[in-house]
């Protein structure tokens, strides 16, 4: 279907087809023709290359991504939209649309099924309501994918591309540092979503390592200490991360001591490479206990 981000053939399709917004799937669709190219150009869908995406709405993305991409393969939950989808993107024959919740999909099989020897890339507009276990998903499940370049809410961008060290981190930007690096690409105001949300949006992009620190002994127990230290992201990090891991206090302030760190200092204040190594002597503190 032509000019399927123009406001007016958007309105009509949906009116035709009886379509109410849900609020609770997070359905702000996008309206402003320039940023679904840009997108798809940015995420590096192109010759050789499959992408999936997550959320198509009424398939304006899932188009511009099939323009470029060799193939797509979108996940949407909304049962509704399939026959929406049938009449927009009528034209590709290169997308694959799956109804279901993507947070149940075994994406390690859809991409071994689908996209045998392209580079893959995830590209979507995501439900703002679940951007989190989404991006942790795709990142703790070490997908063969290049990048995951995500439309999300403005203070989520933030977060999630916040260096470690600097008063904006947290759990999640350590979190996304170990598997990749971020990068926020632009911002969207709420205007360019119908209906438009009450919060600004920001398009990231993270570039997804070949190979995660190798030099972590053991990674659940690393995970476990960035969560715990952040529990309390404004007090010092001794106290929770030697109740929560189950260490003496004592070993806590002497591994800060030995890697030349504050007693008092708090989660933000350190980098990943000081989370590892923290993590690593407890690690062996624990092992020595
Ligand atoms: N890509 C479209 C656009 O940019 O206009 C729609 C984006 S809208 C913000 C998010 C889309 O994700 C909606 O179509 C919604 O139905 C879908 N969605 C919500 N939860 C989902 C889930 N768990 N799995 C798959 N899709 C989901």
């Amino acid at each position: 279907m032509d000019k399927l981000s123009n406001i007016g053939t958007i309105r009509d399709v949906l009116n035709r087809h009886g379509f109410q917004f849900s609020k609770s799937l997070g359905q702000n669709f996008l309206i402003n023709p320039t940023v679904c190219p840009r997108i798809a150009e940015e995420g590096g869908a192109g010759p050789g290359t499959g992408v999936i995406e997550i959320g198509t709405g009424i398939g304006v993305l899932t188009a511009e991504l099939a323009k470029r991409a060799d193939k797509v393969v979108a996940v949407e939950i909304d049962s509704r939209l399939m026959p929406v989808l049938a009449e927009t993107l009528a034209d590709y024959h290169n997308i694959k649309i799956i109804n279901d919740d993507v947070l149940k999909v075994d994406l390690h099989r859809l991409i071994r099924e689908e996209f045998g020897g392209m580079d893959v890339a995830v590209c979507a507009n995501l439900p703002y309501y679940i951007t989190s276990p989404i991006i942790m998903g795709l990142l703790e499940a070490q997908l063969p994918i290049k990048s995951i370049t995500v439309m999300v809410q403005k203070e989520a961008a933030i977060r999630i591309c916040a260096r470690p060290g600097t008063r904006e981190a947290g759990a999640v930007s350590l979190a996304v540092r170990y598997f990749s690096t971020p990068k926020l690409l632009f911002h969207v105001s709420r205007g360019s979503f119908l209906p438009a949300p009450n919060v600004d949006s920001c398009v990231i992009r993270l570039d997804v390592r070949e190979q995660t620190p190798e030099n972590v002994r053991d990674e659940m127990f690393f995970f476990r200490l960035v969560r715990a230290a952040f529990s309390q992201r404004r007090k010092t990090l001794v106290n929770p991360v030697a109740s929560v891991l189950a260490v003496s206090k004592e070993s806590v302030k002497a591994a800060l001591e030995q890697l030349g760190i504050r007693q008092t200092a708090r989660a933000e204040e350190l980098t990943l490479e000081e989370f590892i190594a923290l993590s690593n002597l407890l690690t062996e503190a624990k092992s020595h206990a």
